[in-house]
């Protein structure tokens, strides 16, 4: 499954305000570090349990949160706030996956210490996500098999 389909289907996908007659459409994104956004991965081409196409929204937040848990084990993945190196999997009360949703969707691991700069972590994206009233959604409970404890957390 293509991840824009699904994206779509999740109403991932944000319209971007810009002139023109077409209005550029916003598919969600991972930051690896501090104003480092990249494309999600298709669980399908990463030989995931389970497929794209099966997967719930609640699946691909589980799915994001262990790839950067992964991705930090390799020492790939910096802190969204800081910049700083985030530690592997021995260490996963240090630091949390956020998924915020606003002019678009992102997955942002940020200290468990840097918690407080998160909105202004997301003010230095290129473009910034500039939404008043920004949710933001803890993935690591989820990851956790802490229970559905995604609700908002304000911010
Ligand atoms: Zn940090």
């Amino acid at each position: 499954m293509e991840l824009r389909a699904f994206f779509a289907a999740q109403r991932l996908l944000r319209p971007q305000p810009a002139e023109g007659p077409i209005t550029p459409i916003a598919p969600p994104a991972v930051a690896y570090g501090r104003a480092d956004l990249r494309q999600p991965p298709n669980p399908d081409e990463h030989g995931y349990h389970t497929p794209l196409a099966q997967m719930t929204l609640l699946d691909y937040h589980r799915f994001i949160g262990e790839w950067l848990v992964a991705a930090a084990d390799t020492g790939r993945v910096r802190c969204a706030v800081c910049d700083r190196q985030l530690a592997g999997a021995g260490e996963p009360q240090l630091w949390r996956v956020w998924a915020a949703e606003g002019a678009y969707v992102c997955w942002l691991p940020v200290h468990a210490a840097c918690r407080q700069g998160v909105q202004r972590g997301l003010g230095l994206l290129t473009p910034p996500i500039l939404v008043p009233g920004l949710r933001l959604y803890d993935v690591s409970a989820i990851v956790r098999g802490d229970g559905a404890s995604g609700g908002p957390q304000g911010g």
